[in-house]
C-alpha cells in the first residue's frame, strides 16, 4: 500500500523502474540480490513480460523460437520476489516522487531508475508509411516481419548493421531474393574494422545476397493499387523491386522522460560510472544511456548490448542502495548471421593497429585491435577460443603481444602476458 505524506499525497519508499526489459529487470533482480526489501515496481509499455531481444532477428525470425521461450523469467518469479510487474503501461509524466501512465494510473516512488532503452531510427522518405515497410525492435515488430516473410519473395534490407544483416541471413536462408542497401561505403561501419566489413560483404554475396554499398534510398514506391510497397528508389533513380522492406538504420535512445525531469541528455541520458544521472538521486542503465568509456573512462559512449545493459543495471542497483559499484566488466557482444558467428570483446574505438589471425575467406578468423601497443578488443568470426582468450586478457588487465598474435596456429591464451611487457603492435 502506498503511504501518504502530510498533504495526503501518496508516497512510497520503494523503487520505480521505468522500462521492463533487459536493463530494467536486471536492476530489479540486483536490488533483491543486494538485500533490498522495499517495494519494486517495474513498468513496461509492451504488453509482454520482459523477454530477450537478440533472438528476434535470429531464431524467432526464422521460426525456430517463440515468445514463450524468450521470456527471462517464469510468471511466478515476479510475485515470488516482491516485484510488481506492470505491463502494457507507458509512463508519460514524471515528477519528483510521482509517475503517471498514459492511462492515468499514478505510481508514487521513493527511488527512480530509467531503463527506457531505444527505439528504431525512422527513415523519413516518401512512401515510408507504406504497408510492407518494417522495423525491428520489439516482439510485435518481429512477429509482423515473420508473417510478412512467409509470403514475400523479394526483400530489401535498408541498412547494413547487425540487425539488418541478421535478418537478411534469415530471409536468404528461407530462399528469398535479398538486397542489402547501405549508405556508407562498408557494412557494420560503426562497429568493426574495414577488413571485417569487407569480409561480411563477400560472405553475404557468396550466399546470394546482393549488397549495394555507398547507396542512399530516396523513396519507397507503392504498388499499382497503392496498397503496399513494391520497390525501393535508390539515389541514382534505380528502383529495386521489393514486396518487403526492413529498415535497420540504427536506434535512437528514449530520453523523453529524462528530459522532462531536466536530466542532462547528449545522444542518450548522461550517466557517470556509477550509473547516476545529472540528478544524483536518479539512476539510468542500458541502451538509453551514454556513459564514460567502461575501460578507459575517457569520453562518453553509448553501448547497445545485452552485456552493457546487465552490467550497468547491476551498478545502478548498487548505487541506489549506496553500495560500492561492482568491478568494471569488459564489454562483449555477439552477432550470429546464419553460420557466421561473430563474437566481440572489448571496445575497438580509437585503435591504431590491428592483427589478423587466420584467413578471412576461410570464414574462420579474428582481428585483434591495439591502441598504443595495448590490446583493446577482438572481433572473432567462428573462432570462439580467440574471443575467450582476449576477453580473459582484458578482464585481467593483460595483453597479447601483437608480434606473436598473428600466428593462428598458436593458441592466443598461451600468449597472454602482463600489459607492461607488451610489445608495440605491428
Ligand atoms: C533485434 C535485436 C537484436 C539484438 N541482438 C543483439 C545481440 O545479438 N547481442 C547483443 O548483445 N545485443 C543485441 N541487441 C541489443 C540488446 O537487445 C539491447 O542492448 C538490450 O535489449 C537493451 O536493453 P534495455 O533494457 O536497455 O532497453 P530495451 O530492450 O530497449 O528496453 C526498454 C524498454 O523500455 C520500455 N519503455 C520505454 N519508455 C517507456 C515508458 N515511458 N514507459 C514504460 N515503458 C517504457 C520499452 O517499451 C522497452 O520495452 C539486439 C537488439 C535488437 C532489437
Amino acid at each position: 500500500m502506498p503511504r501518504k505524506d502530510g498533504d495526503g499525497r501518496a508516497t512510497s519508499a520503494g523503487t520505480l523502474i521505468v522500462g521492463a526489459s533487459q536493463a530494467g529487470l536486471q536492476l530489479a533482480v540486483s536490488l533483491r540480490q543486494l538485500g533490498d526489501t522495499e517495494p519494486i515496481v517495474l513498468v513496461g509499455e509492451e504488453p509482454h513480460a520482459p523477454y530477450q531481444r537478440p533472438p528476434l532477428s535470429k531464431e524467432f525470425l526464422s521460426g525456430a523460437a517463440e515468445l514463450d521461450s524468450l521470456a527471462f523469467r517464469a510468471p511466478s518469479f515476479y510475485p515470488d520476489n516482491g516485484i510488481e510487474l506492470v505491463s502494457g503501461e507507458r509512463i508519460t509524466t514524471l515528477r519528483p516522487g510521482l509517475a503517471v501512465t498514459a492511462s492515468g494510473r499514478e505510481l508514487p516512488y521513493g527511488r527512480l531508475a530509467l531503463t527506457t532503452g531505444a527505439g528504431p531510427r525512422r527513415l523519413r522518405v516518401p512512401g515510408a508509411e507504406l504497408a510492407g515497410v518494417c522495423y525491428l525492435r520489439d516482439h510485435d515488430d518481429a512477429a509482423g516481419l515473420r508473417g510478412e516473410l512467409a509470403s514475400a519473395s523479394r526483400v530489401v534490407v535498408v541498412g547494413g548493421g547487425f540487425i539488418g544483416l541478421e535478418a537478411a541471413s534469415v530471409a536468404r536462408a528461407a530462399g528469398l531474393a535479398v538486397t542489402v542497401v547501405e549508405a556508407a561505403d562498408r557494412l557494420l561501419g560503426r562497429a568493426v574494422a574495414p577488413l571485417v566489413s569487407e569480409f561480411y560483404a563477400r560472405a553475404h554475396r557468396r550466399r546470394g545476397v546482393r549488397v549495394l554499398l555507398s547507396t542512399g534510398v530516396t523513396a519507397f514506391e507503392p504498388s499499382a493499387d497503392g496498397s503496399r510497397v513494391s520497390g525501393v528508389v535508390l539515389a541514382d533513380g534505380t528502383v529495386v523491386p521489393a514486396d518487403l522492406v526492413l529498415v535497420g538504420v540504427g536506434a535512437v535512445p528514449r530520453t523523453e522522460l529524462a528530459e522532462q525531469l531536466g536530466l542532462e541528455c547528449r545522444g542518450g541520458i548522461v550517466v557517470d560510472a556509477s550509473a547516476r544521472t545529472s540528478d544524483p538521486s536518479v539512476v539510468a542503465a542500458g541502451d538509453c544511456t551514454v556513459q564514460p568509456h567502461p575501460l578507459t573512462g575517457e569520453g562518453l559512449v553509448r553501448i547497445e548490448s545485452v552485456q552493457n545493459a546487465v552490467a550497468q543495471a547491476g551498478t545502478a542497483a548498487a548505487t541506489l542502495l549506496g553500495r560500492p559499484a561492482p568491478a568494471k566488466a569488459v564489454p562483449w557482444f555477439w552477432s550470429y548471421q546464419g553460420d557466421l558467428r561473430l563474437q566481440i570483446a572489448g571496445l575497438s574505438t580509437g585503435h591504431d593497429a590491428t592483427v589478423v589471425r587466420g584467413v578471412p575467406d576461410d570464414e574462420h578468423f579474428s582481428v585483434l585491435y591495439y591502441r598504443d601497443g595495448r590490446l583493446v578488443a577482438v572481433d572473432a568470426v567462428n573462432r570462439p577460443a580467440d574471443y575467450m582468450a582476449v576477453r580473459k586478457a582484458l578482464t585481467q588487465g593483460a595483453t597479447v603481444p601483437a608480434g606473436a598474435a598473428a600466428d593462428a596456429d598458436v593458441p592466443l591464451k598461451s600468449l597472454i602476458t602482463e600489459a607492461r611487457s607488451a610489445a608495440p603492435a605491428a
